[in-house]
Formats: structure tokens, C-alpha cells, sequence
């Protein structure tokens, strides 16, 4: 079930999604990977409209010819192909705010001190990539 949600104050409209509670005991029961914490031991990618046939890229496999123009490899956290061609069709990126360039690594960069907490979505859309949606301090 999803509404939608309108700020003025931003004059921004979002989606407000209401899933259907997880019960499979492998997902609840999952062990964290190496770098994470129990509580949050997987990130999860949600699709939404569905779209069937759609796959999760390895983003290890990515070639910067794959991506937006100055977005970098390191900074894909999910790639996803919709129309089964093999190439990404959806882009999720994190990145340190004023530090693009950097490597994930503490939730702070060395260099100026910027959070990594910065996001940009993108779609392909007639053969370019458009961001769709991007998060940053406000
Ligand atoms: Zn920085």
C-alpha cells in the first residue's frame, strides 16, 4: 500500500510505501556481513512499481561507461537491469557530500571532515540518465 505525500515547504511530492511485514525466518534470522552491525545485517533494495524480470547488478562487474557521467564505481551501492538486456537501468549511489571522489570508508571523510550521507538515484530514460531522486544535508 503506498499515498502520496506533498511538502510544500520543499515542494516536493513522495511516496509514502507500507510493505507487507517479512515473516520468512531466513531473512529475520540472516547474520550480518563483516561490516555490519546486527541489528541492520542486510541493506534492502525495494522496487517499486514492480517490475518483473528486473535483476540486481554485481556493481563489482560495473564499468564507468555504465554510469552517469562523473558518477563513480566506488560510490554504486545497487545497480538494477529492467529490461533484462544486462545493462543497469536503475543506479542507487552514496557518497561522501562534498567528497564524491573518496572511498566509502568512516562516516566521515579526512579531507574536509563531510558526512557520508548522500544519495542520488538514477533511472535511464531514452538512453540518458536522469536523477530521480538525491538526499543531502539540508
Ligand atoms: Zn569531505
Amino acid at each position: 500500500m503506498f499515498e502520496t505525500q506533498v511538502y510544500d515547504e520543499i515542494d516536493e511530492t513522495v511516496w509514502n510505501v507500507s510493505l507487507t511485514p517479512i515473516t520468512n525466518e531466513a531473512y529475520l534470522k540472516a547474520p550480518p556481513g563483516s561490516e555490519r552491525v546486527s541489528a541492520s545485517p542486510f541493506d534492502l533494495l525495494v522496487l517499486y512499481p514492480a517490475v518483473s524480470g528486473a535483476k540486481v547488478l554485481a556493481t563489482g562487474q560495473l564499468t564507468k561507461a555504465q554510469l552517469p557521467p562523473g558518477e563513480y564505481l566506488h560510490n554504486v551501492w545497487a545497480a538494477v537491469d529492467l529490461n533484462d538486456d544486462g545493462q543497469p537501468d536503475g543506479l542507487h549511489c552514496s557518497f561522501f557530500c562534498k567528497c564524491p571522489e573518496l572511498v566509502r570508508g568512516p562516516k566521515a571523510c579526512d579531507e574536509c571532515d563531510c558526512d557520508y550521507a548522500c544519495s542520488e538515484s538514477y533511472l535511464m530514460r531514452e538512453g540518458k540518465w536522469e536523477v530521480v531522486s538525491a538526499v543531502g544535508p539540508m
